[in-house]
């Protein structure tokens, strides 16, 4: 298992790629360049186990090339336990485009990134990730076959979001199935922050099932039409971390099961969408077990997403993609159980499931 993010001051006291510190055995890291475009781009292939390494590209503004590096290589390697955990025959994979999305994106800079996706035959498939919308996709797609998350019109999957939000609230209704004996969420208190794609569809089946839903984001506006829309109450307290409710869904950023917040959490399940929720997930992880609240592993929980453009490569409908999603409620009640047998936390046996399917595999077809 590996650390968790370090400043870029620390990471350049590191070996500049296979010694960095999220590092994992990664099988191919490529770096692409672009003069006339301006594209810089790197491509972190973790593991091709399972099938070829499937993730999205994000672009963002990195201050500086080790922490893009840093991104690429923890991304792809939580790509590989999320497609393994949730039983696709996918690898794991990520790109990240260093640069300005609202400034420095053209459809030239990503044909070009395209190109490079082309050039790996398929080892890669791209998707959408934060700074890239469906139009980048199909620009991707002009130049290479292997992308996902294009425009349904022209044959893609469409909004994952919503199979996103339908996974979170399967996880959700296991934990609340092991913390209390039904998996009825009505009357449950569940703190939902971020209401954006994802939160608030989550926000809809809550509501729907009767439970008592409060809602925190930054964006006052969508506060107001989302607590009109579903009757969900806003959070007007002064410490989020410290409500007391029965359960706290991260739905925004991730990391934020954290030294600060880790002792004040006032739920009894952690249940959310976000990506990487504990900052370091040895340690939080573990004073989460400690304190009995229970957390439904993020990368497992939120793989609606992935199950939804998987459809694009096995050629299956919606209504598959949501009733593979639907699974994560089993998937999630293994995973309780084989961390209570081993007594590990949940976290835990969630990569070591995932990494048992992987070393099968490998042992199967020899690789
Ligand atoms: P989004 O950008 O649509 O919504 C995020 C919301 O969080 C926004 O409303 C934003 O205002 C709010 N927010 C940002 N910072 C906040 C803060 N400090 N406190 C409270 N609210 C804050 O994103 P999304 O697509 O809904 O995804 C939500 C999370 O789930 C992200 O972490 C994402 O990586 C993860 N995720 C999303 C998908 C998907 O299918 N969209 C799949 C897997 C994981």
């Amino acid at each position: 298992m590996i650390a968790e993010v370090t400043t870029p001051k620390e990471l350049q006291k590191m070996d500049p790629v296979f010694g960095q510190v999220s590092f994992d055995n990664h099988e191919q890291i490529v770096f692409c360049n672009d003069k006339d475009t301006g594209l810089k781009a790197i491509i972190g292939i973790h593991n091709t186990v399972l099938g070829p390494a499937l993730g999205g590209t994000r672009m963002w503004n990195y201050t500086n090339e080790w922490e893009a590096l840093n991104d690429v290589l923890r991304l792809s390697r939580g790509m590989t336990f999320k497609s393994a955990i949730t039983g696709l025959n996918l690898g794991g994979g990520k790109a990240v485009i260093i640069g300005d999305a609202k400034t420095q994106k053209t459809p030239e800079l990503m044909r070009k990134f395209g190109e490079f996706v082309h050039s790996l035959s398929g080892k890669y498939i791209t998707a959408e990730d934060v700074g890239m919308k469906t139009e980048d996709m199909d620009t991707v797609r002009d130049v290479t076959p292997y992308v996902t998350g294009i425009s349904e019109s022209r044959g893609g999957s469409g909004n994952p979001s919503p199979v996103t939000a339908f996974g979170v609230y399967m996880g959700m209704k296991a934990a609340a199935k092991y913390k209390y004996g039904s998996d009825s969420l009505a009357g449950k208190k569940v703190l939902v922050q971020g209401i954006g794609h994802v939160g608030e569809t989550l926000v809809d089946y809550l509501t729907k099932e009767g439970a008592i839903v409060i809602i925190a984001d930054i964006n006052e506006n969508r506060l107001n039409e989302v607590g009109a829309q579903y009757g969900a109450k806003v959070y007007t307290g002064t410490d989020l971390y410290s409500a007391e409710v029965d359960i706290y869904a991260p739905c925004a950023l991730g990391a934020t099961i954290n030294d600060d917040t880790v002792y004040k959490l006032n739920a009894a399940i952690v249940a959310g969408a976000a990506n990487n929720q504990l900052a370091n997930e040895n340690i939080h992880g573990k004073i989460l077990q400690e304190r009995g609240i229970l957390y439904a592993p993020d990368f497992l929980i939120n793989a609606g997403g992935i199950i939804n453009v998987y459809a694009e490569i096995e050629h299956y409908d919606k209504a598959e993609a949501m009733r593979r999603t639907e699974n994560i409620y089993n998937t999630t009640l293994e995973i309780f159980d084989y961390a209570v047998k081993n007594n590990i936390t949940t976290h835990e046996a969630a990569l070591t499931i995932a990494q048992n399917r992987i070393n099968q595999r490998k042992k199967e077809s020899g690789k």
